[in-house]
């Protein structure tokens, strides 16, 4: 029951809707307690011969008007009970939203989108159920359980109540036991449901990838035999839970056999009356309901408090990438001066880079090249800030770019990924992504500058056509282009293409870099790439090698060098002679 301790914070703040939810349902809990003492004292009237049409209709009247206020009493405390309880899910989901937004990508990497799915979803509507329905029948089981003891106890007769009482202490062992068996097959199901959602994630991302290797019997089966487990899982959860009701109906039954033979003998020693008597069995039914909900809130609670914990735990994750105190609040501009003795991914033990130290004068280019996998892209998320396992330091305009936020970090700084994701919106939307009030002609200028400008005015709708997972689909080089357009749009100080011209063709890569050239007249550029002639134009080259820089200078300077970089340069111009027809 301690997730009602730890969910006071919201029953507190929504107090004004929970208080008068629970007074309601107390005075409903005690006008429930009418209508058998009515029967009651009926069949004493007929018992003692003189009941009365005139007394008929009054007890008709009262048993009437019982009814109809519980109705509206009834209606008004759901609206007051599980209206709050929708209100914890939003509040709780905004939360989750708003965390994930600021999570660092090693936190993606640690956590399986299957299960943060499960928690935004599945967990969410466990704890609303805790807030609403959970306490509903916490309230309700108390108060109609307490006042119907109470009502046996003071208007029949207090022994008859507890010999109807001896029973319960088998209750409260049953539903401990089936409690704890609850809690684990329900974690158990659980951990299979986000499994699950992992499996859907990855095959509907892949599906392209599964068609062309035909390999959809193979993912089909794998679904069924997850979706088997989910089911075999909720199935044994279900099974447990089932029996529960019966044992409940096992203990009343022993309540009603000695409520009749104890009762029946006080009836024949005079100590009950008829009509009291069938009060009393009457009474003893309405138990049924309360003991019936504690099973329940058992297994109510039980689910709340698992994905509360999981949720909290997910919250309670400390954003890994911080600002430091007062953080430099305007966007950075100047030298870049990389003096990084090495940087350590988080999950490794080896540092990937080592000893990068460069300068990069404003409003220069730099080219950064080398085998995959030499640490090109790791060494332009270090100035983003993604990661920050450093040891050293990064300066933009001689301060470091830990001094600034995030928020003005990432500002200065235009990131064009290799892996370009475009949101389901329109074109114009995609390339003003970062900047939403652009007008429209300095989205074209952007998009004329990428080269994607032609191609957009041939589609049907022009800037307004959708991309994305419900819209035109575009050619790889396409997206990329469309991804430097994004980028351009900021104008950023510091603009970086992740070899993102790889897709393009020679000729569009020319009249791209042309163009860049032209417009970022006093501002950086950082290009990463496998083709050499994307980059020869750079003021610096760097030449990367297993994390280290092995080569460092112009075009003209590594040419006289004998090295990867003139090795690469020379198979590459081949590599085109053939390609042409040379
Ligand atoms: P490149 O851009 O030159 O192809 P990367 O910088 O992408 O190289 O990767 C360099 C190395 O760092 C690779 O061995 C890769 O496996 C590793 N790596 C990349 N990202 C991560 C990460 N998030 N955590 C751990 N290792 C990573």
């Amino acid at each position: 029951m301690s997730i009602f301790k730890d969910l006071w914070w919201f029953f507190k703040q929504e107090k004004r809707s929970y208080l008068p939810g629970v007074f309601l349902l107390a005075l409903v809990a005690f006008l429930e307690l009418i209508p058998p003492r009515i029967v009651g004292l009926t069949v004493d009237y007929i018992a003692e011969g003189n009941l009365t049409s005139d007394l008929i209709w009054k007890l008709m009247l009262i048993l009437l008007g019982t009814a109809i206020i519980v109705y509206i009493l009834r209606y008004l405390w759901r609206i007051m009970i599980f209206g709050p309880s929708v209100r914890l899910a939003r509040l709780l989901r905004n939360n989750l939203y708003e965390h994930f937004t600021k999570m660092s990508p090693s936190f993606y990497q640690r956590r399986r989108v299957g299960d943060l799915m499960a928690h935004s979803t599945n967990d969410l509507q466990a704890i609303q159920q805790t807030a609403g329905v959970g306490v509903l029948t916490l309230v309700d089981s108390l108060m109609t359980g307490g006042f119907v003891l109470i009502a046996m106890a003071t208007m029949i007769s207090w022994k008859l109540t507890l010999i109807c009482l001896i029973p319960l202490p088998i209750m409260a062992l049953a539903t401990n036991f089936y409690g704890s068996l609850l809690h684990k097959t329900f974690h158990k199901a659980q951990a299979a449901f986000s499994s699950l959602n992992d499996k859907v994630q990855e095959s509907v991302n892949g599906v392209k990838v599964i068609k062309t290797f035909g390999q959809e019997k193979e993912e089909i089966n794998e679904f069924e035999k997850q979706a088997e487990d989910v089911v075999k899982k909720n199935v044994t959860v279900a099974r447990i839970d089932s029996l529960f009701d019966p044992t409940i109906g096992l203990i009343i039954g022993i309540s009603f056999f000695l409520a009749l033979a104890f009762g029946s003998h006080y009836v024949l020693q005079g100590e009950l009356t008829i009509g009291e008597l069938i009060s009393f069995t009457t009474y003893l039914g309405l138990l049924i309901w309360p003991m019936l909900a504690f099973g329940w809130l058992f297994n109510i609670v039980e689910r709340g408090r698992a994905s509360y914990d999981r949720v909290s735990a997910l919250l309670k994750e400390e954003v890994d990438i911080k600002d430091v105190d007062s953080p430099k609040k305007e966007v950075p501009t100047g030298d870049i001066i990389y003096n990084v003795d090495t940087f350590t991914y988080p999950t490794e033990d080896e540092a990937l880079l080592k000893d990068i130290k460069f300068e990069l004068r404003q409003g220069e280019t730099l080219g950064v090249v080398g085998k995959t996998g030499s640490g090109k892209t790791t060494l332009l998320k270090i100035l983003l800030r993604e990661f920050d396992g450093i040891q050293g330091n990064i300066t933009i305009g001689s301060r470091s770019i830990h001094q600034y936020s995030l928020d003005a970090l990432r500002k200065a700084i235009g990131y064009v990924p290799q892996d370009h994701f475009l949101f389901s919106a329109t074109i114009a939307d995609n390339i003003a992504f970062a900047v939403p009030d652009a007008s429209f002609e300095d989205i074209i200028n952007a998009a004329r500058l990428a080269n994607i400008h032609d191609d957009i005015i041939g589609f049907t709708d022009g800037y307004q056509t959708m991309v994305g997972e419900r819209g035109v689909s575009l050619s790889g080089g396409q997206k990329q282009r469309l991804s430097i357009a994004r980028a351009l749009l900021m104008n950023p100080e510091v603009l970086i293409l992740d070899d993102s011209l790889s897709a393009v063709d020679a000729k569009t890569e020319e009249s791209i870099l042309l163009a860049l050239k032209e417009n970022r007249q006093g501002k950086t550029t950082i290009i990463t790439s496998h083709r050499l002639s994307a980059i020869g134009h750079a003021h610096l080259i760097l030449v990367l090698d297993n994390g280290n820089v092995v080569q460092k200078g112009t075009h003209d300077e590594l040419m006289e060098e004998d090295g990867w970089y003139r090795d690469m340069y020379h198979r590459q111009q081949l590599e085109s002679l053939v390609e042409h027809g040379g």
